[in-house]
């Protein structure tokens, strides 16, 4: 028999893993699916929940300069002509006159269909916005697009927030939440969607300091990153040149991540200056304006904004997790979750599923579940269990053998270095707290001992 080798993440493989172990299925799949639309399933929500549970945490929760919004997807259709979005938000379309495939014009490298080589329309621009109508008429008048991002609930929230939170520039607004477009082509997994959560903030500052607090997010950006584990050599800031700035935007770094499919874009942080606010102040006849009592002096503040697609995060901590280990004759195909964003923490495995064994493990279980999200399983072997489990990336297995019925004691198994430590039921809880939050595994409780080295 060949010698199994350790291969490279391909999308394909991802996309085959996803579904197999249910983080992502396609949309109405058992109707063929739909076309950039993705369905996370019982493991992929706990990741997705985790990655945002993280951002809102550091964003929100830890600092006293952010507060949340969660704002409505439809808006009155006067905030995205003031915005810019009626008239700009749009890809220019080509389409092959062979095979009449549509293309986005920009991501084609030469003026001929990629599938089937066929000549090319001219271009025109197509708004990417979703269109529906509110009520029963399908009138003009009726007119309502899905939001394209969720950063205009915020700024016409401004003076709300202003009056009520108390809140003195420099601070930010936070949002997560749903966001549509009609994009020409979608790909890459859950990279291009057509719909999708965004998680973004509007930070609002006095003009003149907003280079300053630019250059500070692109760096607490990049190091959210890197807390939650993604290897710096996968992260690359890339400034964008003045000339291709968006209309609204005097600077803008995106932050790239070495995707299988090359790098691309995770997160853009864009200098959006007043240009919003003064859009809104001109276009409802509301005052955007705020008054710095220590300086007695009124402006519209500068903003800046972080973006980060929700689904695009989820696909870089995929990605960098992966890897494939040779272990005996196998691979191991691992998930390196840092414990954090990891969908399940700890999983409960009886080595048998007699019954008094399987009472035990049940008792363990319901003393671990309270506190961190935990899986009981019994099936198959106890190799293929922990193989299972290291596909979705648990960070540690809780083992209950015989003697456990005996002494009292559980093994717990660390996913990356597949050492083991034996310690009393009693202690299970509070050890796993601590290795959850980055204690060495052979740092031992009381009556605890090293079991496979
Ligand atoms: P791209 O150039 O890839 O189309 P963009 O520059 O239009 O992206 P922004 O408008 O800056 O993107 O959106 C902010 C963030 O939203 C992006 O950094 C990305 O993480 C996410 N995002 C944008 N479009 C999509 C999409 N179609 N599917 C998933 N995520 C998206």
């Amino acid at each position: 028999m060949p010698e199994k080798k350790p291969g490279k993440l391909t999308m394909e493989k991802l996309v085959s893993l996803c579904q197999r172990r249910g983080f992502i299925f396609p949309s109405s799949d058992i109707y063929g699916g739909l076309s950039g639309c993705w369905d996370y399933g019982p493991v992929g929500i706990e990741l997705k929940r985790n990655v945002k549970e993280a951002w809102w945490r550091s964003i929100v929760q830890e600092r006293d300069d952010m507060v949340g919004m969660d704002t409505s997807i439809l808006m009155n259709s006067k905030v995205w002509e003031a915005s810019g979005h009626v008239t700009n938000f749009k890809d220019p379309l080509v389409e092959c006159k062979e095979c009449h495939l549509r293309w986005k014009a920009d991501d084609l490298k030469e003026n001929k269909c990629p599938s089937c080589g066929g000549a090319l329309t001219e271009e025109r621009m197509f708004n990417t916005m979703f269109k529906t109508f509110i009520g029963p008429v399908e009138e003009d008048a009726a007119v309502v697009y899905l939001r394209p991002e969720t950063a205009q609930g915020m700024f016409v929230n401004f003076q709300n927030v202003v009056s009520t939170s108390r809140k003195r520039i420099p601070f930010g607004i936070a949002q997560q939440g749903r966001s549509f477009r009609n994009e020409i082509t979608t790909g890459n997994f859950i990279f291009r969607s057509r719909e999708f959560e965004l998680m973004e903030f509007e930070y609002f500052v006095k003009p003149g300091t907003d280079a300053k607090w630019f250059d500070y997010w692109v760096e607490e950006r990049l190091n959210w990153y890197l807390k939650l584990g993604i290897k710096k050599e996968n992260l690359k800031p890339y400034e964008h040149p003045k000339e291709k700035l968006a209309h609204y935007a005097r600077s803008c770094t995106d932050i790239t991540y070495n995707y299988p499919h090359g790098w691309s874009e995770l997160e853009g942080i864009a200098n959006r200056t007043d240009f919003d606010l003064k859009q809104h102040a001109a276009a409802s006849g509301k005052s955007m304006e705020y008054f710095d009592d220590e300086n007695k002096e009124h402006y519209i503040p500068y903003i800046v904004e972080p973006s980060l697609g929700v689904d695009r995060a989820i696909l870089a901590f995929l990605c960098d997790a992966y890897e494939e280990e040779p272990d005996k004759d196998e691979i191991r195909v691992v998930f390196h979750f840092h414990p954090d964003i990891a969908p399940i923490k700890v999983a409960v495995l009886p080595l048998s599923r007699k019954e008094n064994l399987a009472a035990f493990a049940k008792d363990v279980y319901k003393t671990l579940r309270p506190c961190f999200t935990t899986q009981y399983d019994d099936t198959q072997s106890i190799g293929r269990r922990y193989r299972r489990q290291d596909e979705l990336g648990t960070p540690y297995c809780v083992t209950i053998d015989f003697q456990s019925l005996e002494d009292n004691m559980a093994t717990i198994r660390e996913r990356d270095s597949m050492k083991q430590i034996r310690v009393p039921v009693a202690a299970l809880k509070d050890t796993l707290l601590a290795k959850l939050s980055g204690e060495d595994l052979f740092i031992l409780p009381e009556g605890g001992q090293i079991w496979k080295e």
